[in-house]
């Protein structure tokens, strides 16, 4: 006898798809049978991690035996010094994806519903439907979040708006204004997540501080990761603000040892060095000049961006593309899952590794 167990999984499970990562590296090597491979698909920092965070790994190697601090005290007495929030806002996930699944767990069910931008972040759409409540796609505005038509959406049944700023893939961004004046508005009963991933790469003016934002709404949850700029993505650490009442129930359902305690060691040095995280800055900025530059040459629109990416329109399906860049050994995003089948998202790295993409882009396009 057989079992339909399609049929016997939770209701939002059923229809979900599985995250689709960047390709790694060792992956296409396998593959291909190259050796000589760059990835340029996951918006990892390409300065790798600080060096204070490879010294501080040495020190946590004699402790491997022992649970890991599930308080997370170091780690959040040293983020509560350098956001000036109370300890009690603070809660330490395993990456930010953890605290989206677990605001999600807290707030969402049947019933209710999460409202998310036509090409955000897929983990918002993953997160609501594992609750099996109802998720409410709003079509962007210029690919970017379009506020009026959020407010518009939002009823008595929806309990969570996510807003990535900077957004992936797009690079687009909210300003101050734009978003204070969309919180204004938002009923209290609606939570807005601001997902920060990529705040300390943004260069442009007028770009909204969430956690400065805290004091002057309850409803705002602010979450940030380790691993983009802080280069240590292998090691899975992220933390949200909010208000301790929130703060409260994401430390009741958590695990109680979720983040390893390599893990928390490394955040802890690698928000010790500031300077690390500006070099990573500074060479994405000059990447960033570079790529945009070689897609006006090679008559390319591109999304402007404010983070460590690139969304390139092709000007055709970009899958082939994508495919041709593998067979150069370039390993870049493609993000028709995201409704932009003609777009390959690129993300800045090393200046040897952004000309490669261009050289390699260069040829593909000119032999189109
Ligand atoms: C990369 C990314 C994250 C962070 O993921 P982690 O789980 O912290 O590694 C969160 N949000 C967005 C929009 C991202 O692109």
């Amino acid at each position: 006898m057989t079992c339909d167990y399609l049929e016997l999984a939770a209701p939002g499970i059923r229809g979900l798809l599985p995250y689709q990562p960047g390709k790694p590296v060792a992956e296409l090597q396998r593959e291909l049978g190259l050796t000589d491979v760059i990835k340029l698909a996951s918006n990892e920092n390409p300065l790798g991690p600080s060096p204070a965070v490879i010294n501080s790994l040495a020190d946590a190697i004699p402790e491997l035996a022992r649970y890991p601090d599930g308080s997370a005290y170091d780690l959040k007495a040293s983020l509560s010094e350098f956001l000036g929030v109370p300890t009690n806002m603070l809660t330490i996930g395993n990456g930010s994806n953890e605290l989206l699944e677990l605001l999600a767990r807290v707030f969402l069910r049947p019933g209710l519903e999460s409202i998310v931008a036509q090409h955000s972040f897929v983990v918002y759409p993953l997160v609501t439907m594992v609750q099996g409540a109802t998720l409410r796609v709003i079509p962007a505005k210029d690919y970017g979040q379009d506020l009026e038509a959020t407010l518009a959406a939002i009823s008595s049944k929806t309990r969570m708006v996510f807003i990535a700023n900077p957004n992936n893939p797009t690079g687009t961004w909210l300003t101050a204004g734009e978003l204070t004046e969309f919180l204004d508005r938002v009923p209290d009963h609606v939570l807005v997540v601001l997902d920060e991933a990529y705040c300390e790469y943004v260069d442009v003016a007028d770009y909204p501080d969430g956690v400065t934002l805290l004091a002057r709404y309850s409803n705002l949850i602010v979450t940030r990761t380790f691993s983009k700029a802080y280069g240590i993505a292998a090691l899975r650490v992220g933390y949200c603000v909010c208000s301790p009442v929130i703060a409260d129930l994401l430390n009741r359902v958590r695990q109680p040892f979720n983040v390893n305690a390599m893990s928390l060691v490394a955040a802890v040095a690698a928000l010790g060095d500031q300077a690390h995280v500006r070099a990573a800055v500074c060479a994405n900025l000059e990447g960033m000049i570079l790529l945009t530059n070689a897609c006006a040459d090679l008559n390319l629109d591109y999304i402007p961006s404010a983070g460590n990416f690139l969304a390139i329109d092709m000007g055709q399906a970009a899958e082939p593309i994508y495919q041709a860049l593998l067979h150069e050994g370039v390993i870049v995003r493609p993000v028709g899952v995201y409704e932009m089948p003609r777009h390959l998202r690129v993300t800045i790295g090393l200046p040897a590794e952004n000309q490669r993409f261009i050289a390699a882009l260069t040829r593909i396009m000119n032999a189109r």
